[in-house]
């Protein structure tokens, strides 16, 4: 498997072609060009939050946990008293930091359901729906996001498979086929989730009167 070097590195240059691409083709703004750059490169390192101690994991479970606190802080504070918005900061810090990502990462496996296709179109549409009602972003830039999310997600998906082919030895190392998988019948059961939760996401969040290579604003 790639290290996180080469795979930030690999992320970036992928990015900021796309970035190029859709400044030239679609007419994007600076400020959104930054945004679809980042993510991209964030997208890329993603897979790897299903690995315990690697720096994806560390890095994700840091920003979910003060990305928590901060939107509990926005709710909290017009609606309670001091002590009640310290309790509940307390409260999510201790959840997310402790709790959830524990859970996360004593039911995660490396390559696992992770490493896969699905897990990169429901990535995807995660970035849709938290751009679109988070951010209030256009539907238009809130689909690109996704496709920056998925795409870049793909891309670290594919930098695994090629390290797993071992070009001096002419032979496939034992990790090949566990990054870019479609389906594993081993673990089916979680895969058959993945494919509805990711069908019912995009079926809620189609609209076909959007054209993404239009109206990105
Ligand atoms: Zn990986």
């Amino acid at each position: 498997m790639a290290n996180f070097k080469t795979h930030i590195t690999v992320a970036a240059f992928g990015s900021i072609a796309a970035t190029a691409v859709c400044i030239q083709k679609i007419g994007i703004s600076d400020e959104h060009a930054v945004i679809l750059f980042l993510l991209g490169c964030i997208a890329g390192m993603l897979p790897d939050i299903d690995s315990n101690h690697s720096i994806p994991a560390k890095w994700f479970f840091r920003s979910l946990t003060a990305t928590s606190m901060v939107a509990m802080a926005f709710y909290s504070i017009p609606k309670f008293s001091t002590l009640v918005v310290l309790g509940c900061l307390l409260s999510t810090f201790i959840f997310v930091h402790y709790i959830f990502s524990y859970t996360m990462k004593s039911i995660t496996s490396h390559r696992g359901l992770f490493h896969s296709v699905p897990a990169a179109g429901l990535f995807g549409m995660a970035m849709y729906f938290t751009g679109y009602h988070g951010f209030t972003w256009s539907a238009h830039f809130s689909w690109l996001a996704a496709s920056f999310i998925s795409g870049g997600y793909v891309l670290h998906l594919i930098l695994d498979e090629c390290y797993s082919v071992d070009l001096m030895g002419g032979r496939l190392k034992k990790s090949f086929g566990s990054a870019l998988t479609i389906f594993n019948k081993r673990q089916w059961r979680g895969y058959i989730m993945l494919y509805l939760i990711f069908a019912c996401a995009s079926l809620y969040a189609y609209d076909p009167n959007i054209i993404l290579l239009s109206h990105t604003s």
